[in-house]
């Protein structure tokens, strides 16, 4: 496809005293300006490298890109790549979806003049508020990452900024993402690491109808390195944290996170009253399996397992690796029945999937015990509730194995 004809942004690196017409005047207002905007963006990465999670990072970039205090744009959006690199996803946008919606809001930061480490503070509150349409609209955006598709798709596979600043422009960057927002003149700049564009940003100035000027764009393409790299930390960050928390083999939640995990639910569970269901699940004769067929075909089957309840859990389900063969359930706001049934669902289909495979005899289909405990019923004590469910399912052990067990007082009784 030829490409449009948009401009593709260059960065001047021509120092303005080198013009020879200047009075010392106009000098001083250059310096002065220079020295603000240079101020202006420490002030953003500074902010912008105060955090490592990923969703604040971005709210900071995009909040430095559209408030006043900062590069003042209307509204800003960030897509980032997929995994296989054949889509462009909407991730976060900031600013107003109508006019109306952009008059409001800025009146309300002029009127409290709002600095850019407050508007950074409204960040709780831009996460749990349902009310920012822009926002809402652009997470659904998926657009394939083909030329064909327009501007977005073409900052990343070019790896070059975008300038749809003239009307000449604008009838010629016929855009996917006017699918699904009103869009007019925009300009888009990617972000790279050392290897690869992962991601691109898109800034307009729809409402104000403000001219977006060379030193915009000047600011913007220095801007749009900072923000890269703070991405990418997080992004790394993020992957390292997450990995601390799951196991190896499974990919399933490891022990100590689920530790930490039950202790934040049964408080939550505490100060909502929301009954909490605990579920342990023990492979039944795995030793016998083990030894059978060797250790890497009872990793495979531990892997098996931990697949079948991972997909017949529900998503609110909190799923994690116990230990060797053990596995364990947090179920939130579940009650005795729905827990049962849960439970039973994934004894069932484990037993099914084993049963399906041809390769093994018989006698040495596997199948998993289970063993339910709950909050605040049975106890409110973290280790207790782990006790309790251990307890039951010791129960289920000792009465034929592949089979769902309740915890009851009775057990203390024996
Ligand atoms: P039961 O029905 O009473 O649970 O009998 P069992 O044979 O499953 O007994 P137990 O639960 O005590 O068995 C645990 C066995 O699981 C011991 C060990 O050989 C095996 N195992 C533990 N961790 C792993 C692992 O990571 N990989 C493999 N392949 N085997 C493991
Ligand atoms: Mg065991
Ligand atoms: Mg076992």
């Amino acid at each position: 496809m030829k490409i449009l004809k948009t401009k593709k942004i260059q960065s001047s690196n021509k120092p303005a005293f080198k013009k020879p017409a200047l009075t010392k005047r106009e000098l001083e207002k250059l310096f002065t300006k220079a020295k603000n905007e240079l101020i202006m963006l420490s002030e953003i990465t500074n902010c912008i490298m105060g955090s490592l999670k990923l969703d604040q990072v971005l709210y900071t970039i995009l909040t430095a890109l559209t408030s006043h205090a900062g590069l003042g744009f209307d509204r800003a959006m960030f897509f980032i790549v997929n995994k296989k690199r054949e889509t462009l996803e909407g991730k976060m946008a900031i600013g107003p979806h109508s006019a109306e919606e952009a008059d409001k809001i800025w009146q309300h930061v002029y009127n409290q003049e709002l600095e850019l480490n407050n508007l950074l503070k409204a960040y709780e509150k831009f996460k749990t508020d349902p009310g920012s349409k822009l926002n809402s609209i652009v997470q659904g955006i998926r657009i394939p990452l083909r030329v064909d598709t327009g501007i977005l798709a073409l900052t990343i596979l070019e790896g070059m900024p975008f300038e749809i600043t003239t009307r000449e422009a604008k009838s010629m960057a016929n855009d996917r993402i006017k699918k699904w927002i009103k869009m007019d003149l925009f300009v888009t700049i990617p972000l790279k690491t050392k290897t690869s564009t992962f991601g691109v940003i898109l800034v307009d100035n729809i409402f104000s109808k403000k001219t977006i000027t060379k030193d915009n764009l000047r600011i913007l393409n220095m801007f749009a390195n900072h923000a890269a790299l703070a991405i990418e930390n997080s992004r790394l960050y993020e992957k390292t944290v997450h990995l601390s928390r799951t196991d190896w083999l499974t990919g399933l939640w490891n022990t100590r996170y689920f530790s930490a995990i039950l202790e934040k639910k049964l408080k939550k569970a505490k100060e909502t009253k929301n009954p909490t269901a605990l579920l342990m699940i023990d492979i039944d004769n795995f030793k016998r399996f083990n030894d059978k067929f060797g250790h890497r075909q009872g990793d495979d089957a531990i892997k098996k397992v931990a697949d079948t309840l991972n997909r017949y859990s529900r998503g609110t389900d909190f799923v994690c690796r116990y230990g060797g063969e053990e596995f364990c359930i947090i179920m939130s706001k579940t009650n005795k029945a729905a827990a049962k049934r849960i439970a039973e669902r994934l004894r069932k289909e484990t037993e099914k999937s084993f049963k399906k495979d041809k390769t093994i005899p018989k006698e040495y289909k596997l199948t998993i015990s289970l063993g339910l405990a709950f909050f605040p019923n049975d106890t409110i004590e973290k280790n207790d509730f782990i006790n309790k469910a251990d307890q039951a399912l010791y129960r289920a052990k000792q009465t034929g194995k592949n089979i769902v067990c309740v915890y009851s007082t009775d057990f203390d009784i024996q």
